[in-house]
């Protein structure tokens, strides 16, 4: 196929754009590179399947030549407000990529009859009121809340994506995505695995957010590109949760960091992130996942963190 791949040049949406090439699909990569980098990319240059261009799909989008699928990325993706790439740094732009984004993106897979995949997540299930969380439910989202540009974007993108399935008859899918870390994440990226590696590295204090009982569930990024892949192949038009259930709390993360890196400076704890609307649990139900795709997340915690840590030693 000739994929066009929104948010191409991000974390995600770059190992996306590998796993795609060795299936053997052409790839066109479009990002406007606000959180994302041609670093990424920069293997690809020159590899004939592959092409990038720079562009705010918040704007009309034209792709030249065939499109046989649509993957939809683009989104700034981090909730710290003091990263200059967390999404409250960049309120309107993540509204704008979630709405105008995901409709032009939608526009493109209608007008060349491709099938079409929304990068959902699981914060559209917010501060949930129901654990671990299966797709039946639909969220506890403050709509003016801290987190609501991300979150709210994300669930409108949802309905749209919908729409143009019930009333237009697109091919969609959507996944809702968990807490996914890798090599490649930002070193600035502001999200905790990044943060705790740097500091981590660097022989500082792991910055804690309260008491670090908050848990989280961390998937490896090459099984969520599985996960994705599967998904674009299926027949699944419902969302299906894609995500690595085995749940930890930040507390517990910080340690088994500081342990695989042995760093000796320990944690330093800082006030609860009440400026960000710290979600207490969230663990995905991948019952859905596993029966519709066969797909379960492959790689152990210590194992990715390992090679995340490798990764973010050579670019330190
Ligand atoms: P990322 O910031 O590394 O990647 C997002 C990419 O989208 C960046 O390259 C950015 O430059 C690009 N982009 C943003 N706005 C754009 C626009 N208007 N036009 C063109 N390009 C634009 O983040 P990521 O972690 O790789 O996230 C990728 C997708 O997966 C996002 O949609 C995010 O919401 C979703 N997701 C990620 C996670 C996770 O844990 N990493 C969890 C849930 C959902
Ligand atoms: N966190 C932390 N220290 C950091 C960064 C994050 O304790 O330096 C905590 C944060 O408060 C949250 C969890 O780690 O409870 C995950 O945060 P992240 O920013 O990675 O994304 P979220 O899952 O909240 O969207």
């Amino acid at each position: 196929m000739r994929i066009l791949v929104t948010g191409g040049a991000g974390f995600i949406g770059s190992h996306l754009c590998d796993r795609l090439l060795a299936e053997g699909h052409q790839v066109v990569a479009m990002d406007n590179l606000i959180t994302g980098t041609l670093d990424n990319i920069g293997h690809l240059a020159g590899n004939q399947s592959f092409l990038f261009l720079k562009h705010d799909v918040s704007n009309f989008i034209f792709v030249p030549g065939k499109v046989e699928a649509v993957l939809h990325l683009a989104s700034p993706a981090s909730p710290n407000p003091t990263s200059p790439y967390g999404y409250p740094q960049l309120p309107i732009q993540t509204l704008k990529v979630g709405a105008l984004g995901t409709h032009h993106a939608l526009g493109v897979a209608r007008a060349h009859k491709a099938r079409f995949l929304l990068a959902s997540t699981s914060e559209i299930y917010g501060d949930p009121q129901v654990h671990p969380q299966n797709e039946d439910y639909w969220g506890h989202v403050d709509p003016i809340g801290p987190r609501s540009v991300y979150d709210e974007a994300k669930r409108f993108a949802e309905a749209i994506t919908m729409a143009y399935h019930r009333y237009h008859d697109l091919d969609t899918r959507i996944a809702r995505i968990f807490n996914t870390y890798g090599p490649r994440m930002r070193l600035d990226d502001g999200r905790v695995v990044p943060n705790f590696i740097v500091q981590a590295l660097s022989e500082e204090p792991l910055t804690v957010y309260g008491d670090g009982m908050q848990t989280r569930s961390f998937c490896y990024v090459d099984d969520l590109v599985e996960g994705l892949y599967r998904l674009l192949l299926s027949e699944e038009m419902r969302p299906v949760n894609l995500g690595n259930p085995a749940e930890l709390t930040i507390g517990g993360l910080a340690e088994l960091i500081n342990q695989m890196t042995e760093n000796e400076a320990g944690t330093r704890v800082l006030p609860e992130r009440r400026d960000a609307a710290d979600p207490q649990r969230r663990k995905p139900d991948i019952a859905r996942a596993k029966q519709t795709l066969g797909w379960e997340p492959g790689v152990d915690l210590e194992t990715g963190l390992h090679r995340t840590i490798e990764d973010f030693r050579i670019r330190l």
